[in-house]
């Protein structure tokens, strides 16, 4: 229990550190330069330990981390030593940091400090190479990040993460194992950087691209989402244009992401080639039309230069007929030219009422688009025997339901929530 005097003697040993961390995380705040609104500049010593992961090296740029290191009295390059552990030797404890005076890990752990790197819980291996991990976060919840590796005609291998941005999605597609998982809270900018890491780990290679299309809806998160692509082109090196950010659709955030002029993939999911077809998949999509969301698409694409690319998963017998094929290339000619469709079909979950459809359906779909002039590719899907489709493997060992933890729901406060069907 802790009593009276012990507590004054912690806030003795611990308010200057938790100072040095305020001003340390303000800045961090500060270089995003988001559009996003942020508390960390009038924190205070108690406020920020309340905090539940307030001192996490990963994610920190190279100059948060020499600030860090100057306001614990170090010389600036000593923080350019911490970025080169964390990011290139990817270490995962203080302690391990062997470079570093002995005196300098013990005074950041003593501050709370800590890398922030999480444990695998689980990890599945699929005949063609996939691997699947579940990620054990600090308070117990479960993410998935899946590694694809493809080799090109060269041997050379390019290496794909596919990432969470939630713990969960509070979406709710009708084909999807992660909305029938439920939600629990959005994933911090280090609990996405770490996926990366643990798939580098894994595989002993380096990921050459990156896919927001693990569990959750990115862009209900998208100022950890935002911060944590910042880190990955930054810090951990990755192109922009090797990243894609999907999204199946959410009010007023394609609007705020053209903003930040990325280099990177914008993959909008539709599913659907109709609004009253697509409201039957994408529950979500009642607030937010087709017409509505496919506008937002031609806005970006003349805000940023970058086409969209949209992402549409065929379930037999609902969406796969040749009809929607061309009912689709006529809704992507209305709204833009020389639009790229990406197919998908349906990898089968565990109590789903959608099917799979059939080789002949799928290409029977792809050679529409093509000839209504729409540029098609058929996603191959890797993994069937890894319980690879999105969030499944992660409902297998996380049964019980989450809590809702409502604090962490939405940390972006411009962005909505009521689209949560
Ligand atoms: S498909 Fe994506 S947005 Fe829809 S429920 Fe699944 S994770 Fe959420």
């Amino acid at each position: 229990m802790m009593t009276a005097s012990s507590t004054s003697l912690m806030q003795r040993v611990c308010a200057v550190p938790l100072a040095r961390a305020a001003r340390t995380r303000a800045m961090a705040a500060a270089s995003m330069n988001l559009s996003t609104t942020t508390s960390t500049t009038t924190t205070t010593a108690p406020s920020l330990a309340k905090r539940a992961d307030p001192q996490v090296l990963l994610g920190l740029s190279e100059p948060e981390l020499q600030q860090l290191a100057i306001d614990f009295s170090q010389q600036g390059y000593r923080g350019k030593q911490l970025h080169h552990l964390i990011y290139k030797r990817k270490i995962k404890d203080i302690q391990d940091f062997n470079q570093v005076p002995l005196a300098f890990r013990n005074e950041l752990e003593e501050a709370g400090w800590k890398v922030g790197r999480s444990p695998i819980y689980q990890s599945v291996t699929a005949a063609d190479g996939t691997v699947k991990l579940l990620i054990k976060l600090e308070d117990n919840r479960l993410i998935e990040t899946v590694g694809i590796p493809v080799k090109d005609e060269k041997g050379v291998m390019r290496l794909t993460a596919c990432v969470s941005s939630q713990v969960g999605c509070p979406l709710r597609c009708s084909f999807c194992a992660t909305g029938k998982g439920g939600f629990s809270r959005n994933l911090k900018r280090h609990e996405i950087v770490e996926q990366v890491l643990a798939i580098e780990e894994i595989f002993n290679h380096r990921v050459t691209n990156v896919v927001f299309m693990g569990m959750g809806e990115p862009m209900m998160n998208l100022k950890a989402v935002l911060e944590a692509h910042q880190c990955l082109n930054k810090d951990i090196q990755i192109g922009q244009r090797m990243i894609t950010i999907s999204t199946v659709g959410v009010p007023n955030t394609i609007k705020k992401l053209a903003s930040h002029k990325l280099q990177s993939t914008l993959a909008v999911s539709l599913h659907a080639p109709n609004q009253k077809l697509r409201e039957t998949i994408v529950p979500s999509a009642k607030a937010y039309p087709l017409s509505a969301l496919m506008r937002d698409c031609r806005d970006y694409f003349t805000e940023t230069g970058r086409r969209v690319s949209f992402e549409y998963a065929l379930l037999a017998g609902v969406n796969d007929a040749v009809d929607h094929a061309v009912e689709l290339a006529e809704v992507l000619h209305e709204w833009g030219r020389g639009s790229h469709v990406n197919l998908i079909p349906f990898n089968p979950i565990e109590g789903s009422e959608y099917k799979r459809p059939s080789k002949k359906a799928v290409q029977a779909f792809a050679a529409a688009l093509e000839n209504n002039k729409v540029t098609v590719s058929t996603r191959q899907t890797r993994g069937l025997d890894a319980d690879a489709a999105c969030g499944q493997l992660r409902n297998k060992f996380q049964k019980s339901p989450l809590p809702v933890d409502s604090d962490n729901l939405q940390t972006d406060e411009d962005a909505p929530v009521a689209v949560v069907c």
